[in-house]
């Protein structure tokens, strides 16, 4: 175990710790009752040194899949949960990515009005990323992160080993947020990280000295501003886009690819609205590209991705809200665009430049 974080929060200070390898026998957390939610493909990879927690009465394996991470399939969670007497004293322990996580977190924070919940992220994503910050976000249906919760986490328990087993689609999904939260930091860290962009996939002490530097950038900003009404917005750098690209594809793409797509359209537009000096889309497109390479032949429908990126729920009912790298020195900021004709084609010829 190496020094970790501790993240400030409206519920209290929660730690971050960082561990090698991934955990085994009662994963060494304390005593209250634990019910397990659990990834099914961790389930199965780690079946061996997860066994205590496979054999527990109170384990819920979950696919990892958006579906789901929807409202409906939440219902027989908390039906479970409710059957196994889950009580207020109890710990949710999530093992998986971002959707265990969502799943978790979610439930935890409106059954009895809150259950304490603890986190093992295994994914790159949920590591460098989502594992703090307190949100959850749940799908209506085909509407994705629409209801959601503000519930911290007591403790994130980061094991490196659970990165092993990713598939390269995952560990690119982690590394587009990681590049997004060092763009928020600045042209000198994001230009950084580009230029260590091979080691990030081929080297796993520098992949992990990111893991720590994105957690570190992310907490400055929700220790500001937790519940996301001003600078956190930041934050959704590549995410109107992103989100529109998922959806549009029906999650073709992973999450944080769509993120690094949805960068480089947000920069491309930023250009033609004479927000941003064409300059920068050219510095920061070829390592966009490259995290984004493998998927950028994917058909995204355009009617799909611009129905989707009007019903952001960010949006006004006139006017979109849209966060985009401004100036000479890119600074990203939000920016309020008229939800029309320009927009729309200048949002078609930023999805022509994907596949090109
Ligand atoms: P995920 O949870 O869907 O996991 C991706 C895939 O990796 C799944 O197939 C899963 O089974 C598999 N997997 C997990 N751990 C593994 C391991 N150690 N080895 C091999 N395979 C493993 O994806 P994710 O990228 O972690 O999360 C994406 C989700 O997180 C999206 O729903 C997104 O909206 C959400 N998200 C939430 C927040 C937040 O703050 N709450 C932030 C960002 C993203």
């Amino acid at each position: 175990m190496s020094d970790g974080l501790v993240i400030q929060s409206h519920a209290g200070p929660y730690p971050v710790t960082f561990h090698h390898g991934v955990p085994s026998g009662s994963l060494g957390l304390p005593g209250a009752e634990p019910h397990f939610l659990i990834d099914a493909t961790v389930a199965r990879l780690y079946a061996a040194q997860l066994r205590m927690v496979l054999d527990h009465e109170n384990t819920i394996v979950i696919e990892s899949v958006e579906h789901n991470k929807s409202l409906r399939q939440l219902i027989p969670v908390f039906e479970r949960l409710v059957r196994d007497r889950v009580r207020r004293d109890h710990v949710l322990i999530a093992i998986g990515g971002g959707i265990i996580q969502d799943i978790t977190a979610f439930t935890a924070s409106t059954l009895l009005r809150g259950v304490p919940w603890r986190f093992l992220p295994t994914t790159l994503l949920a590591q460098a990323d989502s594992c703090i910050g307190s949100k959850s976000s749940i799908n209506l249906d085909d509407t994705k992160n629409v209801l959601g919760t503000f519930y911290p986490p007591q403790h994130v328990h980061i094991h490196a080993g659970f990165l092993d087993t990713l598939e390269e689609r995952d560990l690119r999904s982690g590394i587009g947020e990681i590049l997004k939260v060092h763009a928020i930091e600045g042209k000198t860290a994001f230009d950084r990280l580009a230029a260590e962009f091979d080691a990030l996939l081929g080297d796993r002490a520098t992949l992990l000295r990111y893991v720590r530097a994105a957690l570190s950038i992310k907490q400055r900003y929700i220790e500001a501003d937790e519940f996301d009404r001003g600078i956190r917005n930041i934050f959704n750098y590549g995410h109107s886009f992103g989100h529109a690209i998922e959806s549009a594809t029906l999650y073709a793409v992973p999450h944080g690819v769509a993120v690094t797509m949805g960068m480089d359209m947000a920069n491309f537009i930023a250009v033609r609205r004479g927000l941003l000096p064409e300059t920068h889309y050219q510095r920061m497109h070829p390592v966009l590209r490259r995290n984004y390479a493998g998927f950028a032949a994917t058909a995204i429908p355009t009617d799909a991705l611009l129905g989707a990126l009007m019903r952001d729920k960010k949006n006004t009912s006139t006017a979109l809200r849209l966060i985009f790298p401004v100036g000479p020195d890119a600074e990203i900021q939000a920016v309020s665009v008229p939800a029309d004709a320009l927009f729309r084609s200048q949002a078609e010829q930023s999805l022509g430049t994907l596949a090109g």
